[in-house]
């Protein structure tokens, strides 16, 4: 089964998903008082003038695509899933119980490319 997409957007926080569960499997990532998880992160952070400190703010916008694009068919445009749109502070972190579970949602999103180009 094909995962929702966006994952996170607007307001959503930083963590996907926020209750603290695996991203394919659903499983809580706490087992006997201990969270563990796999994550992919990224974003960006609002910087100093003079680039020594940063912060996350309000002000970004965070996004995370993965598409296919030909210029043999650029009347159809990119083949694109959008993970994350215009996420409220600009980062973000989705989060998986294990490498294998991470594995087989990021395989399940290129075979949807590969099904959409
Ligand atoms: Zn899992």
């Amino acid at each position: 089964m094909m995962a929702e997409f966006p994952v996170m957007s607007g307001a959503d926080g930083h963590f996907a998903p926020a209750d603290m569960t695996c991203l394919k499997c659903h499983r809580s990532l706490e087992h006997g008082g201990v969270t563990s998880f796999v994550y992919l992160s990224g974003g960006a952070m609002l910087m100093s003038e003079n680039r020594t400190t940063g912060h996350a703010d309000d002000r970004l916008s965070g996004f995370l695509s993965i598409g296919s694009w030909s210029e043999r068919e650029m009347d159809r445009g990119p083949a694109l899933i959008d993970i994350i749109t215009n996420l409220t502070g600009g980062q973000f972190s989705i989060q998986w119980c294990s490498v294998d579970c991470m594995r087989q949602w990021l395989l399940g999103v290129l075979a949807e490319i590969e099904r959409r180009a």
